[in-house]
């Protein structure tokens, strides 16, 4: 069955919730996806900023299957070794206190605020706060995360969402003073948001939320989905700023495409929020994806990926600045890392992706009209290059 028969059977089938671009995906190698027809694509998405070792790592994927061999599931009822081995592995790398593993990222932002409603009601004696969070924010798609995403159309058609939240403006320290109440147990913020359109935070301003939260004892939450797990040069986007949370949030990357995410606190928030009974999750530490994240983090250590990343980030850089200086079409270049964003005009990014899927390679869009590459970390230099040369035809 090639191509039209499988997207034909998939609309079929598959709820409609995506506009789909027409591929169908059957093996990736290194930084390279194949098609049904055996067509060969760069992959500067990376599954959404997942894949950051790319396909098919023979020492990810051999442990995988010797946990699948071993032990898949057993429930939180229970301890598990892959979990208390990724639990501190993910400590370490974060200096972080506590870490509870979930399934996907939006679950991490339920447990996230759920910890801060806990610690308020806690420190106050009674329920009833609110949290602020920015325009322009993505924290995903389950009812809590969607209350605290940023943008209207995602949440207009499912209100009444959670209550108690305020929009403020990203990069904007007066609007987030102007929003403080007693009510207010935390801010919830992307160090680089995402998929808002890779806008970075402003040092100064990261700071000031830090000098405020301490200052009223509001929990600072950090969503690192998917700045995090060494896109910026960092394990995580806040560690480049100096400005720690008390509260962050991670996914995407901490599996490298097994499903899991994961929230941690520092010690202070851990030790006056969640008891037990307060929260639990039938797969969250589930030993089968808590060896991919420990699989992962050794991974990242052995091959030095953080380095890499670093290394490579002035080239990558360059190069799009250049594109930037050649194509009228690209008003912007912003970003951290292996995070860059192309801001567009005179030319719709949907139009660019089209074309670029036709010359092999894959990126894909971030709000407003924004060229998103959050390519696999163990590009090299020749597949920048190959990069640029793809994306030129694609630019006007
Ligand atoms: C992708 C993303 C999420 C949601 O993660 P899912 O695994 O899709 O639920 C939350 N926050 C940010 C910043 C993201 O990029």
């Amino acid at each position: 069955m090639k191509t039209n028969p499988y997207i034909e059977k998939s609309e079929e089938n598959i709820l409609h919730t995506y506009n789909r671009f027409p591929l169908v995906f059957e093996k990736g190698d290194g930084v390279y996806l194949y098609d049904v027809e055996g067509r060969k694509y760069l992959d500067f998405a990376a599954g959404i900023a997942v894949n950051a070792l790319g396909y098919g790592h023979p020492v990810y994927t051999k442990s995988l299957q010797e946990q699948a061999e071993r032990l898949i599931h057993v429930s939180n009822l229970y301890y598990n070794v892959p979990m208390i081995e990724a639990g501190s592995k993910v400590l370490k790398i974060s200096g972080m206190d506590k870490v509870f593993f979930t399934n996907s990222g939006t679950e991490a932002i339920e447990g996230a605020l759920k910890t801060a409603k806990k610690y308020a009601s806690r420190r106050d004696g009674h329920a009833g706060h609110s949290i602020i969070a920015m325009n322009h924010s993505f924290h995903g798609r389950s009812v809590g995360a969607l209350s605290v995403t940023g943008t209207s159309s995602y949440r207009e058609p499912f209100e009444p969402l959670m209550g108690g939240v305020k929009f403020a403006d990203f990069n904007d320290l007066d609007s987030v003073k102007s929003l403080i109440d007693d009510t207010v147990c935390a801010i919830i913020i992307e160090p680089i948001q995402g998929e808002g359109g890779i806008y970075p935070a402003a040092p100064e301003f990261l700071q000031k939320l830090r000098d405020l939260c301490d200052e009223k004892d509001i929990l600072l939450i950090f969503d690192e989905i998917q700045c995090g797990m060494g896109r910026t040069g960092h394990y995580f986007a806040w560690q480049g700023y100096g400005v720690t949370p008390d509260i962050m949030t991670c996914a995407k990357a901490l599996g490298c495409g097994f499903p899991v995410g994961a929230f941690l606190l520092n010690a202070k928030t851990a030790a006056g929020s969640l008891e037990p009974g307060d929260h639990g999750s039938t797969y969250g530490g589930n030993p089968l994806a808590c060896a991919a994240v420990s699989q992962v983090i050794d991974i990242f250590e052995q091959e030095d990926l953080i380095s890499h990343v670093r290394r490579l980030t002035p080239y990558l850089e360059e190069k799009l600045d250049k594109l930037s200086e050649n194509f009228s079409c690209i008003k912007a270049r912003r970003g951290k890392g292996f995070m860059q964003g192309l801001a567009l005009e005179g030319i719709p990014v949907g139009q660019v992706i089209s074309r670029a899927i036709e010359n092999g390679l894959l990126v894909i869009s971030a709000g407003g009209n924004v060229l998103r590459l959050v390519p696999p970390l163990i590009i090299k230099r020749k597949q920048i290059d190959e990069m640029t040369e793809k994306l030129k035809d694609c630019l006007i």
